[in-house]
């Protein structure tokens, strides 16, 4: 079968850049190695980890904060089997959505391993070990990534697990022990460590969320403290993690000092490294760069033109939503047309409570660019929507040109995070200064009347503190 494009890989990246295609008339075809739809994301990533994120939140809600709501139940378990039945089912849902999706705009979709055997020609090998090859004038490379493992971290998927393996465990770990504390690590760990784990941190770096603005990750340590009272060793560097049996042993060294820390699971997240295996890139000699596939900046073509790659297998933040809008961008520079991605507003967030969110310039990078700012904070506890939903841990921290009063950079961590960043993201891409931020009228009582507070502090005019 000849194509106008087709895709390898049906992630975020994927199968976005197939029904912008199809709607912009091109006959595709989508290949996936397995039978599911949706890639990480859908599978293994994003929806996943919230299903399970949001069932454990209410469980902690019940437990912790309904009787200071007036709320009394009985005695409160956990069914973690249908926990995870439930994630199964919210994954099923939207992969059936997904199929629907692909018949509705004529997308022709091949299971089994793409593999290229020219840069015209796809062979795809299903499960069956059957062959079948097609053509397509245009490829699009979004074959995503997979866990990092390091060699002394012999990854068992019993004991010693990924995050692939921890959403879908047969029982609550007791004592977890997890190596990474960045988004995939400080989001599992609250899903365990509200349903009854007790949880405990081993990281390379000096703060959690390390990425992130540094306010953050000192906020989310102290909120993890107090509700979870997790452990954490950070600047700790792992040498060494052994199963035996029930027990894994995970050996830290910092400054010359060994700890010994023993659970009865080890989940590891370093993070994900791109996914190119069985693709034959050398074939067309295409050369990786740190594992990576090199793309020109603006086109998102590799060193062969009518070959593209989006998403997690070339640089830049692993993100379902960055794969999807470059999945667009793709498929509109196929179509002639001119589109643009603004990397420096993709809004990072962490799903956990409270949530973590932020877009544009951390107050560090500001610091290093020698970029003159201002700062103006502003502290949930003295928010009036916070305070009635007793939700008051975090704040809003927002990075304005001292010059300009452009807004650089928002920081958020709390209740509704997740959500109220978008604003700040459109105020960005539209250039807003903080000022017109607050000649906005925010609806009263919401948490995005934070954000405009914390603009108003950057000129020390926040009205409630
Ligand atoms: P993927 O989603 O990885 O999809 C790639 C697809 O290609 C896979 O289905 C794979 O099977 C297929 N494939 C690979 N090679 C071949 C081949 N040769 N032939 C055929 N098919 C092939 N991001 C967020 O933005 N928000 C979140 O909340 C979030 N949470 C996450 C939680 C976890 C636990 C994890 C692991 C990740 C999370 N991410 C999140 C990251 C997000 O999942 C990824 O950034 C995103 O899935 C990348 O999309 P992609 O299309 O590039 O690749």
């Amino acid at each position: 079968m000849q194509y106008n494009l087709a895709i390898i890989g049906s992630g975020p990246g994927g199968y976005v850049a197939a029904i912008r295609a199809a709607q912009l008339g091109q006959t595709v075809a989508l290949i996936e190695k397995y039978s599911t739809l949706g890639g990480t994301c859908l599978n293994v990533g994003c929806i996943p980890s919230k299903s399970l994120l949001d069932s454990s939140e209410h469980f902690f809600n019940a437990q912790h904060t309904f009787a200071e709501h007036g709320i009394k139940t009985g005695t409160l378990e956990v069914d973690f089997t249908q926990m995870i039945t439930r994630k199964n089912t919210v994954i099923k849902k939207i992969n059936d959505g997904l199929h629907y999706l692909m018949k509705k705009n004529k997308i022709t979709v091949y299971n089994g391993l793409g593999s290229f055997v020219d840069k015209n020609t796809i062979k795809i090998t299903k499960a069956d070990a059957t062959e079948e090859s097609i053509t397509a004038d245009n490829i699009i490379i979004a074959t995503g990534s997979k866990p990092t493992v390091l060699p002394f971290i012999p990854i068992d998927k019993k004991r010693i697990i990924t995050s692939t393996e921890a959403l879908s465990l047969n029982e609550i770990p007791k004592n977890l022990i997890i190596i990474g504390a960045g988004v995939i690590g400080v989001e599992l760990g609250s899903v365990f460590a509200r349903i009854g784990a007790k949880i405990t941190f081993v990281e390379f770096a000096d703060s959690m969320i390390a990425t992130m603005d540094k306010t953050m990750g000192k906020e989310l340590q102290k909120a993890m403290k107090k509700d979870f009272s997790a452990n954490f060793y950070l600047n700790h560097k792992v040498t060494k993690v052994e199963n035996f049996g029930n027990e894994v042993l995970v050996t830290a060294e910092s400054n010359g000092q060994t700890v010994e820390l023993k659970g009865d699971y080890c989940l590891v997240c370093i993070g994900r490294k791109p996914f190119t295996d069985g693709l034959n890139l050398e074939s067309l000699g295409i050369v990786l760069n740190k594992g990576q596939i090199p793309v020109d900046e603006k086109t998102l073509q590799t060193s062969i033109p009518n070959i593209y790659a989006i998403g997690d297998v070339i640089r830049g933040a692993m993100l379902a939503h960055k794969a999807s809008e470059e999945g667009v961008l793709v498929a509109e520079i196929i179509a002639g047309q001119k589109p643009h991605i603004n990397y420096n507003l993709i809004p990072n967030v962490i799903y956990t409570w409270p949530e973590v969110a932020s877009v544009g310039q951390t107050e560090e990078q500001l610091k290093e660019k020698g970029i003159n700012y201002k700062l103006g904070s502003f502290p949930f506890k003295a928010l009036g929507r916070a305070i009635a939903s007793g939700d008051e841990d975090g704040l809003v921290k927002v990075l304005a040109d001292k010059i300009t009063d452009e807004i650089l950079g928002v920081h958020i961590i709390g209740a509704r995070a997740a959500d109220m960043i978008s604003e700040a993201v459109s105020a960005m891409e539209f250039r807003a200064s903080s000022e017109d931020i607050i000649r906005t009228s925010h609806a009263h009582p919401t948490y995005t009347e934070a954000f405009r507070e914390a603009c108003m502090a950057t000129d020390n005019k926040a009205i409630h503190i």
